[in-house]
């Protein structure tokens, strides 16, 4: 409460005591008893790249030194024009540091090419496929979904197997596109038993494509998906065998 407030209610408590009833009140007095005005929100500030003064750098384009082989060893993936990208079969990269909460952000291109060796045209799942994992279980599909039909569960922007995107915002090959994402962590109880679901919200180049969703559990390619107890742990991205970039990778934990 405002000391000044604060003081004209003593006061006019001393003078008259009907002077607390809110029939009483001028209407600034009314509207200040709703007003909060602690805690203060921290102030955080963008620099040139809109990265928020708050917020973990995970990758600016000039080295892998956040990353490493989610298998062992270093991250084997292309750096390249400030890009990062798959080279196929040198397996996920995932972070050094470990997350709970987090708001992510990820800016992924699409090669152009969308045939294989032979000249056939790539379809479905086989067509430049990723993901972003958090705490290395829980995928956001990456996948070129322009003009390509696939399950809907699976396409880019999907909760992989578990929630399609609510629409598709995926931009053409070869452009950047990002994505936004709100992931609250599961929560287990000591004896390792879910006390509460994980939930994402995502954006896809801006658009709303999961809105708070419930994830049931570790993705899967194949069955239900179910949980068990687990802690923090890292952003992996996916070797898929096709490659996809990455650039401009920040988080800020919540
Ligand atoms: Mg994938």
């Amino acid at each position: 409460m405002q000391t000044k407030f604060k003081l004209s209610l003593l006061i006019g408590a001393l003078i008259c005591p009907m002077a607390l009833t809110a029939a009483g009140m001028e209407p600034w007095q009314k509207a200040e008893v709703t007003e909060v005005w602690e805690p203060t929100p921290e102030v955080v500030t963008l620099d040139k790249n809109n990265i928020p003064s708050d917020a973990t750098v995970l990758f600016d384009g000039t080295s892998l030194n956040q990353w490493q082989s989610a298998k062992e060893g270093e991250a084997k993936w292309l750096l390249k024009d400030g890009a990062m990208t798959v080279v196929a079969g040198t397996g996920d990269i995932k972070t050094k540091e470990t997350f709970c909460d987090a708001q992510l952000h990820v800016e992924w291109r699409m090669p152009t090419q969308i045939t294989n060796e032979k000249g056939e045209l790539l379809t479905g799942q086989g067509r430049n496929n990723s993901g972003v994992f958090f705490q290395q279980r829980y995928e956001i599909q990456i996948l070129d979904s322009y003009n390509n039909k696939t399950y809907a569960n699976g396409q880019a922007g999907a909760v992989y197997k578990q929630h399609i995107p609510l629409v598709n915002a995926t931009k053409a090959p070869g452009e950047w596109q990002s994505y936004d994402i709100i992931f609250t962590a599961p929560v287990f109880d000591a004896s390792g038993k879910l006390k509460s679901k994980a939930k994402m919200t995502a954006l896809h180049n801006g658009v709303l494509v999961q809105n708070n969703v419930e994830i049931q559990g570790v993705t899967e390619w194949i069955g239900a998906p179910t949980y068990s107890a687990h802690g923090c742990d890292s952003i992996r991205l996916q070797d898929h065998g096709n490659p996809v970039s990455f650039r401009n990778i920040w988080l800020r934990k919540l």
